[in-house]
């Protein structure tokens, strides 16, 4: 049977998903080849590429301003190629430090601008969004992270910035409705809520780019990216493929906003049982609880190898936190079933009866 994956990335993808991709490994489309030994210039994937990159604006429902990539480097190549895209040498960029991966985006921008840290959640641990702060008028960006994947916090809302708006969505990216279009540029690595690990996701729009003075380097600048179709080198064909096959997944499910509802049910259901059990709790703000990534520690560490047999006996997996912060990470991403998390409730419940 199937292990109940919480991983936090690479993670769980539909089950049909990984099927479609098995088959095509052994002969995509019929052509008695396997999709990772054909030309990625050929019809059969340059049509993978385009339908790709189509679905992610219809799921995100973006118009011709938005140009979608599917890049190599990770969301790590991003915290790079977004400050040498969108901001000249000597400019100001805004950034909010919410966790780990915040940390590495301004880390990496100090290298490239002027950072500007507008706000940050360092002092209580990473474990609440901060709210109410100013970003520069003259900043050439704002950069924040949608969903902190270790810490397990989440942005319920953007702030009204007038300048342009930057998400590392990596790890909620389709997992919930949002106004798209609000955003100037939105990144995610595939691995965490879309596909294996391989491609990443940029969508970026179009009139923000070439304004800075800089030479880019070719493969970090994505005007050659986009006029290269996505195919300015071999692009990562097979992440790409299983990107797009969740992606068709996700559209015929009924999109965001359908993943958004069973989402909410998923989280609603494991914080209920995290605030109801004495032996449970929950370690961020309640209103900044991540639907994605669910962090909680033991009251009382005594019963510690109890509960770890227990989900471990029963087929759970990957319910460590992050090596940084220890405790219980349970991450629900879009592929995983609501059923999954019933049986992790069901064990917490269990615990508590024998404790
Ligand atoms: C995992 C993760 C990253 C790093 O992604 P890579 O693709 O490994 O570079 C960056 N940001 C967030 C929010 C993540 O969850």
């Amino acid at each position: 049977m199937k292990k109940h994956n919480y991983s936090a990335g690479p993670c769980i993808l539909p089950q049909e998903v990984l099927k479609q991709a098995s088959d095509a490994v052994l002969n995509f489309n019929g052509l008695d080849l396997s999709l990772i030994e054909i030309s990625h210039r050929s019809k059969d994937f340059v049509e993978v590429m385009d339908n790709a990159r189509a679905l992610v604006k219809e799921l995100m429902q973006l118009n011709d301003d938005y140009e979608v990539l599917f890049l190599q480097g990770g969301a790590s190549l991003q915290f790079v190629m977004v400050p040498f895209n969108l901001a000249a040498p000597d400019a100001t960029t805004a950034y909010t430090n919410t966790g780990t991966w915040a940390s590495a985006a301004i880390k990496e921008a100090k290298k490239l601008t002027n950072v500007s840290v507008v706000a940050s959640s360092e002092d209580k641990g990473f474990t609440y969004i901060p709210k109410d702060y100013d970003v520069p008028a003259d900043a050439a960006y704002f950069h924040c992270t949608s969903n902190n994947t270790i810490y397990g916090t989440q942005m319920k809302s953007f702030p009204e910035v007038n300048v342009p708006l930057v998400c590392d969505m990596s790890s909620d990216i389709f997992s919930r409705k949002l106004d798209f279009s609000k955003f100037d540029l939105i990144y995610a690595g595939a691995q965490k809520n879309m596909g294996p690990a391989g491609a990443t996701l940029v969508v970026v729009k179009k009139d923000l780019l070439g304004k800075t003075g800089r030479d880019i380097p070719s493969y970090l600048d994505y005007s050659i990216h986009i006029k290269k179709e996505s195919m300015f080198n071999t692009p990562p064909v097979f992440s790409t493929y299983v990107s797009m096959l969740t992606l068709e997944w996700l559209k015929k499910l009924g999109g965001v906003e359908a993943i958004e509802k069973i989402n909410d049910e998923k989280a609603a259901l494991l914080y209920a049982e995290i605030d109801r059990n004495p032996l449970f709790r929950g370690v961020v703000d309640k209103e900044d609880r991540s639907h994605m990534n669910v962090t909680f520690v033991l009251e009382d560490e005594s019963v510690k190898d109890k509960f770890d047999k227990a989900w471990k006996d029963i087929g759970i997996s990957g319910l460590n936190g992050h090596r940084s912060v220890g405790g219980y990470r349970a991450s629900m991403y879009n592929a995983l079933p609501i059923e999954s998390v019933q049986v992790l409730v069901d064990v917490m419940k269990q615990l508590e009866k024998e404790a």
